[in-house]
């Protein structure tokens, strides 16, 4: 058996949409915390999450997680099983319960699941939908969307994971709550929570392995589903357990705080969207700099977290991909459902990673362009 640990030099730029790259430092110290979790003498994978030494974990986590995204007092923070896919059927089984009406703007695949999901449960209309200006994706201002003020909430994702598209603003939806899908740009740039009804976001992209997703709710939400609504998924019943309703994904959770501590050193929010505009600002400047490349969104709503672009011949897609994987450029190919190619730069990836694509890229074009 090989003991030897990781070393750095074994460690490829991983470019997956998530399962995603985690930070080296909070893997270093799962690493070294792994056997005697702070002198309890087992992993923390073993203790109860109903112990002392556990608890503390949930109350960091959530009150880290407060901290750095300045979540206001009339908000629960919860940390939930079933991805951000269990929340599309988890806000409207609770939010319809009374008014079963909900408005959704659909900007890409992931705002259609959360809409054909959300059917099952109650009258779902579109108020608006992506459209293409010149061959590109944008989203249309909010003045020629059909809201409608007596709708339950209004549901959007803020940043489509497969597309490469993001809101560049925050939908005002006066007195109707908003809903939002923040899975893969949570803890991405701050944010002003009380712009918000609910958020949701599934934790393997920006904030640790998956199994665990966020959801922060606003108090006045927290009410009576619809009959019939499993106690798993009745939002209620998280509050009063304060998310521990049943044996949760403590590792995970775990995982989770030492990701947010990682984020607090960083310096916070400010500091890390700092990084990220600069990492995503050189990928996509490189890519409007040679013919070769192309992104199919346009600059105002491209996102900074998943570039998706594609080659001028799609039959160099797969060279392309085994030559990237021999420089240590893993997991770039697009989503099944579009193809041609996906580079995902959350927080965890370094500026090396994205100027060592880059580098790849012009060495490509050059030699098969
Ligand atoms: N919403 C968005 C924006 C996503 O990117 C994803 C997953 N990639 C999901 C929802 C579904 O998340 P999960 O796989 O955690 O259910």
């Amino acid at each position: 058996m090989n003991t030897t640990p990781a070393t750095t030099q074994e460690r490829i730029f991983n470019f997956s949409a998530g399962p995603a790259v985690l930070p080296l430092e909070v893997l270093q110290q799962a690493q070294q915390e792994m056997l005697n979790w702070q002198g309890t003498g087992m992993s923390v994978m073993e203790i109860s999450h109903r112990s002392d030494a556990f608890l503390a974990i949930v109350k960091q986590t959530s009150d880290d997680c407060r901290e750095l995204l300045g979540v206001p007092s009339n908000y629960q923070i919860l940390f939930l099983p079933g991805g951000g896919t269990l929340q599309f059927s988890m806000v409207p089984m609770n939010l319809l319960a009374k008014n079963p009406q909900a408005d959704y703007v659909q900007t890409g695949f992931w705002s259609q699941k959360a809409i054909a999901e959300a059917q099952r449960y109650g009258d779902i209309h579109i108020a608006s939908t992506t459209k293409k200006v010149l061959d590109l994706a944008t989203i249309p201002d909010q003045s020629s969307w059909q809201l409608r003020s007596n709708a339950a909430y209004v549901h959007y994702v803020h940043n489509e994971t497969i597309d490469g598209i993001t809101f560049p603003w925050v939908p005002d939806c006066g007195k109707v709550p908003l809903v939002a899908d923040m899975s893969s740009c949570i803890f991405s740039a701050p944010i002003d929570v009380s712009q918000f009804g609910l958020i949701y976001a599934g934790a393997q992209k920006n904030m640790g392995p998956a199994g665990i997703t966020l959801v922060i709710i606003r108090d006045d939400l927290v009410t009576t589903p619809m009959p019939m609504t499993p106690t798993m998924l009745t939002y209620q019943d998280h509050v009063k357990a304060q998310s521990l309703l049943n044996t949760p994904p403590t590792y995970s959770w775990y995982m989770v705080g030492l990701v947010l501590q990682w984020l607090k050193r960083k310096g916070g929010l400010v500091d890390i969207q700092r990084d990220n505009v600069a990492k995503a600002k050189k990928l996509y400047d490189y890519i409007d700099s040679e013919a070769f490349y192309r992104n199919p969104v346009a600059p105002a709503y491209r996102s900074l977290m998943n570039v998706p672009f594609t080659l001028a011949h799609t039959s160099l897609d797969e060279c392309f991909l085994s030559e990237a994987s021999m420089r240590g450029l893993e997991n770039l190919a697009g989503h099944r459902s579009i193809g041609g190619m996906r580079a995902s730069i959350y927080n965890a990836m370094p500026l090396a990673g994205v100027e060592t694509l880059i580098e790849f890229m012009a060495d490509f074009v050059k030699r098969k362009g």
